[in-house]
């Protein structure tokens, strides 16, 4: 069930702590809180009222098209934009009054790769350690750990350069946590790497959670990777927070609980609405060519049907799969449109400044 969208109240969460943060010396129970948030353009509202938070230790997933907002929210909690109105609190430190404190507790991978490629693993973390004062006793345990972790212990030596994208994509997220952030944000991690590295991508997150306190932020137009790794989801679309719950919460807020996928040859003009008419169906979506994606909620009962349908009318069925709802249908429910239709950016992220720096 869909809790408040804009809130992004749910499961056992409750609402950002009153009281917690560094002022009391208290751990802050929200890792992050950003409230009704808006960042214009001009005329132009980028981020439209958005509320939501991200409890300690959680992995949240922020899923949206291209252009919906989800960078310029991520570039307003990093302390890199101004923000219009509202406030984002960043382990309880407010990111327009504290943004030296905010830039010492969080770790930032941009979707561009930046390491050194002329330096070697090991030179490439040293120098990232030195930049945020980690101190030369704490650097080499630091930078030993991280090795292990991201699974390139035996290419410390090893040229940047000579590593494929999936290891490179390993060294840039040690490299974010040379100095022990406490939040991590991701922008679109896994972009660009072949299925192999991507999975060795995930596992690497999984572990590193496993092994540190450490709350991720991570961008993704990757519903798989959403639906694998996030323990909650906020879907992002023109601007605005359309939605947010767990992977499971949001499927089930969908109605129908199965998706036929079929393929016709020859299907009658009015094949679609036929579809329409099958038992349980909710939304009836044509790919093109003969190709049609069913919701429904009794999906053996309406793939009975489609088939004596299809008999009958004598349009053959080249093909015919039945599964379960995926976030792919959650997403087209709550935005109208398939994300993968939508064009993948390659915007460049840069990084936040050092504490210290003037942004
Ligand atoms: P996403 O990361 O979800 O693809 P963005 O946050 O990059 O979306 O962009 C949201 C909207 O804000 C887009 O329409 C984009 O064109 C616009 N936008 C982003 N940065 C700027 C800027 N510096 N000036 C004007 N418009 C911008």
């Amino acid at each position: 069930m869909i809790s408040d969208p804009n809130l992004g109240n749910s499961g056992s969460a409750g609402r950002p702590a009153a009281g917690g943060g560094p002022s009391t010396g208290e751990p802050a129970v929200n890792a992050i809180e950003v409230e009704h948030i808006v960042k214009k353009y001009g005329d132009f509202t980028a981020v439209d009222d958005v509320s939501f938070y991200v409890k300690e230790e959680e992995i949240f997933g922020l899923l949206g098209p291209n252009g919906a907002g989800k960078s310029t929210l991520i570039r307003m909690m990093t302390t890199l934009i101004p923000i219009t109105s509202g406030k984002a609190r960043i382990v309880g430190f407010d990111v327009q009054k504290d943004p030296d404190d905010v830039r010492r507790a969080i770790g930032v991978i941009p979707q561009a790769l930046t390491s050194d490629i002329d330096l070697t693993v090991e030179e490439n973390l040293n120098i990232y350690a030195k930049l945020y004062d980690v101190s030369a006793q704490k650097r080499k345990a630091a930078v030993d750990e991280l090795l292990e972790l991201v699974d390139l212990t035996k290419w410390r030596d090893a040229q940047t350069k000579t590593l494929s994208g999936g290891m490179r994509r390993r060294l840039e997220i040690a490299r974010g946590l040379v100095h022990s952030p406490r939040i991590f944000f991701l922008d679109e991690p896994t972009t660009g790497l072949d299925p192999v590295s991507r999975v060795a991508v995930w596992e690497m997150l999984t572990n590193i959670k496993a092994h540190r306190k450490l709350t991720i932020l991570i961008t993704t137009h990757y519903m798989d990777e959403a639906d694998r790794l996030c323990d909650r989801i906020a879907i992002v679309d023109h601007g605005k927070l359309v939605a947010l719950d767990t992977p499971a919460a949001l499927k089930a807020s969908v109605p129908g609980s199965n998706v036929i996928e079929a393929h016709f040859d020859h299907p009658t003009a009015d094949w679609e609405q036929r579809l329409h008419a099958l038992t349980g169906v909710t939304s009836v979506q044509h790919e093109g060519a003969g190709m049609y994606r069913i919701l429904t909620s009794d999906g053996s009962k309406a793939t009975t049907e489609l088939v004596e349908m299809a008999v009958r009318a004598g349009v053959g069925v080249k093909s015919l799969s039945v599964q379960n709802t995926t976030l792919d249908d959650v997403f087209v429910h709550y935005t109208g449109r398939q994300l993968r239709d939508e064009l993948v950016k390659s915007y460049s992220f840069v990084m936040p400044p050092r504490p210290g720096m003037q942004p």
